[in-house]
């Protein structure tokens, strides 16, 4: 398999089985927007929850925000985007990346921006949640939104897109402590990459150079990944110093400040930034999830996703749709599993062969085989099951019991 081989396999599977269709398709789609089908829009869930638990709500030091695309068009002149957020067109000029938009009618119309970033939104609510929440430094402001970005070129699927997720932090910290939390949040990040199942090995750090780092920062890490279009930036881990706030407190006149209860001290705080985009994290997860092997004497495509994104936990089935006690025990079967999790399928189409290779397709971890052993035409196998792996097609025969803590011990 060549790698745009590859790539050409995931966007039919993508779009074969409802992950990801192109954007406004019937009327011939619109460059650089994908929209995310019935199971990708739980796959981005997964990856969005994963997130938000480990960046956010299992910390005591982070408060999340959920702020508007649409804001105040001096947010981007004061931030430096109306300046300096642009790419340079084939002649030389400079073309600015942000979409201009028009709110309001008649004479009070007022063009304004999409934003660009989230973190925007996190700059400007500073103040905001410094009051609400009382926070002690160190703390972080979290949010995950979309973003929009005229690029020229928008492609490799939902690689380089003009409309996308993303998900970022805004860390604040004493400015002598930049490089800790730097090194912190650089941690998380692996962390969070291992958490989701990217192997470490096509993950690559690049310490970004003086002259190549956006206009706001003092340090930039790219996370790198090995996409079969190249090695390329999945997320950024930035200093962006005081920059932000200086110049938002500047160009608005609002004191953007923190004061230090115990040593009375006021300063404005530094900022690490890990940015993740949802979108980019998605087609790293695809990328490393495409298999292909031989099973029987047939080629199989599978997804070899951590359980924990896969939209799908469990498959549960009846061996034959037309015996009404093997549906009935199976139908019981597949309530009791959702008890641990609700996206537990049901399938009874086709032969069982069949049914399996549908769930490889789609990367669900385990199928459920219920048959006339489970109700106990074999005595000793009473209330068993045929429990089926997806990454080596091996089955074993266990109690519900013991399915049940299998598929708890895998998504947990
Ligand atoms: P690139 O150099 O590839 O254009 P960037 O350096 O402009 O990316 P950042 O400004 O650091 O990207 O944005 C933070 C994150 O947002 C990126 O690491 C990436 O995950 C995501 N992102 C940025 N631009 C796009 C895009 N056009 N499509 C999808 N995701 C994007």
């Amino acid at each position: 398999m060549t790698d745009m081989n590859l790539m050409e396999k995931i966007v039919s599977l993508c779009k074969r089985r409802g992950f990801v269709f192109p954007g406004s398709e019937i009327y011939g789609g619109l460059a650089g927007t994908f929209d995310y089908g019935p199971l990708g829009v739980i796959l981005k869930e997964n990856v969005q929850n994963l997130w938000l638990s480990m960046f956010r709500d299992s910390r005591d030091d982070m408060y999340g925000i959920d702020a508007r695309i649409l804001m105040n068009p001096k947010v981007w002149e004061a931030s430096g985007h109306v300046s300096t957020f642009a790419d340079p067109l084939e002649d030389g000029k400079m073309f600015n990346t942000m979409f201009k938009t028009t709110v309001g009618v008649g004479e009070e119309a007022t063009s304004i921006y999409l934003r660009p970033e989230t973190a925007g939104g996190i700059f400007t609510n500073f103040k905001n949640v410094v009051d609400s929440m009382h926070p002690k430094l160190p703390f972080g402001i979290a949010q995950i939104g979309t973003a929009f970005r005229n690029e020229i070129a928008p492609r490799d699927f939902i690689f380089r897109l003009r409309e996308l997720s993303q998900m970022e932090v805004e860390y604040f910290v004493k400015p002598s402590d930049w490089e800790q939390a730097f090194e912190e949040w650089r941690k998380q990040m692996h962390l969070f990459a291992k958490m989701i199942g990217l192997p470490q090995e096509m993950l690559h750090e690049l310490e970004v150079g003086d002259g190549d780092r956006a206009h706001y920062s003092k340090r930039t890490i790219d996370f790198e990944f090995d996409y079969p279009f190249g090695r390329k930036e999945l997320w950024g881990l930035a200093y962006r110093t005081d920059f932000d706030l200086s110049a938002h407190a500047k160009a608005s006149t609002v004191e953007l400040t923190y004061l230090d209860e115990e040593t009375k001290e006021k300063f404005i705080p530094h900022v690490i930034e890990p940015s993740l985009g949802v979108d980019r994290t998605i087609l790293a997860i695809f990328v490393s999830a495409y298999r292909e092997d031989q099973m029987g004497d047939e080629t199989r495509t599978y997804l070899a996703l951590a359980p924990k994104v896969a939209p799908v936990k469990a498959m549960v089935s009846p061996l034959l749709k037309n015996k009404p006690e093997l549906v009935l025990k199976a139908r019981e079967v597949r309530k009791e599993l959702q008890k641990i999790h609700p996206a537990i399928a049901w399938d009874d189409n086709g032969n069982i062969g069949k049914r399996y290779r549908r769930q490889d397709e789609i990367g669900t971890p385990f199928c459920i085989t219920i048959d006339f052993d489970t109700l106990g035409e074999t005595p000793e196998l009473k209330d068993t099951v045929t429990l089926r792996h997806r990454d080596s097609g091996t089955q074993e025969r266990l109690s519900l019991n013991e399915v049940a803590s299998r598929i708890k011990t895998a998504i947990e």
